[in-house]
């Protein structure tokens, strides 16, 4: 099947505004607006459990991955693609970030989404007057380096849920932060919906899946999988018994140093309370780590764990 099927398909279903696929029965219905999703949820919200996967759009095989595990949750799938202003810095790239919005679309209907929320404004033409601001969790790792990003995030994800009101939602551990402020934005507003973590999904040679990876040239590549191979190399480290956070670091060093990488930041800290660690505990330690390559900025973290027989006194 070529694709110029797939171009005079998606001009009709367009224009319907829904998504049938070929030799099957689902279709997936697309809105613009509030008002429609809110229309076409409303009927079902009584007798059926909703998931919904906030997403930016330029969907590659981690937000599929969310997807997937939202299906398995509930009996409806909602897809948010909407590239939120308020979370983008005024030097940063909200302007280029790709919106591939057909081939979404089509990648959407295929995993079998059952609506894709693509509104063309979240706001009103003056701005938002009340916002959501994030505090404690936020002024650490990304939220030093991007000031006020995690408070559009917040007041982004909560308008979502006012709109869509599920029963659970999927965010990547990819951004494990934003997942950590999440579900404490969840517990202080008493929202009652159920925050899944899904696991960060890989490229072959472990560069964490990202929409901005394809703003990396081949040069910026090769530098790029040295961030996950940085993390790797403190955990097998730790896995031989060493605690000590300067040690750990300074592995990550090595790599990233040959790769001529300088990260915006390296940090070990606790998985919920994302507070700094001085030496590794039994469990629920964590290493993050971004930097600029090329002009993509990129994210990762994994988890740190020592032998258990280092843990036992
Ligand atoms: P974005 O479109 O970048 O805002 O991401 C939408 C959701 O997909 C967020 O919850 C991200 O954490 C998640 N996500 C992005 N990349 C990955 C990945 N490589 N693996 C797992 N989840 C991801």
């Amino acid at each position: 099947m070529g694709w110029s099927f797939f171009a005079s398909f998606f001009d009709r279903s367009k224009r319907e505004e829904e998504y049938v696929l070929f030799n099957r029965d689902d279709h997936m219905r697309v809105a613009h607006t509030p008002a429609e999703i809110r229309r076409q949820l409303n009927t079902l919200r009584n007798h059926k459990t909703i998931a919904f996967v906030p997403t930016m759009g330029c969907l590659h095989k981690g937000h599929m991955s969310l997807i997937k595990e939202a299906k398995a949750l509930a009996d409806i799938v909602v897809v948010s693609i909407y590239v939120n202003p308020l979370q983008f810095g005024p030097s940063e790239d909200m302007e280029q970030y790709p919106r591939p919005f057909e081939r979404d679309a089509q990648l959407c209907a295929e995993a079998g989404v059952d609506f894709l929320f693509h509104p063309t404004s979240l706001y009103p033409k003056s701005g938002p007057k009340i916002t959501l601001k994030a505090t404690g969790l936020s002024d650490c790792l990304c939220g030093a380096d991007r000031p006020g990003h995690f408070d559009g995030v917040v007041t982004v994800v909560n308008i979502l849920f006012n709109i869509v009101q599920p029963n659970f939602a999927v965010f990547g551990e990819k951004d494990w932060q934003q997942l950590a402020i999440i579900r404490r934005m969840v517990s202080d507003q008493y929202l009652p919906i159920e925050i899944i973590g899904a696991e960060i999904i890989r490229e072959t040679g472990g560069l964490a899946m990202s929409s901005r990876n394809r703003y990396l040239n081949e040069r910026d590549r090769q530098q790029a999988l040295s961030l996950s191979r940085a993390l790797i190399a403190m955990q097998e480290l730790a896995s031989t018994g060493e605690k000590d956070i300067e040690r750990l670091k300074i592995r990550a060093f090595e790599i990233l140093d040959i790769a001529d990488i300088t990260p915006q930041y390296l940090d070990i800290r606790h998985a919920t309370s994302l507070k700094r660690t001085r030496k590794l505990t039994a469990h629920n330690n964590r290493v993050f780590i971004a930097a600029q390559v090329g002009s993509a900025r990129l994210i990762d973290n994994m988890p740190l764990t020592i032998p258990l027989l280092e843990t036992t006194p």
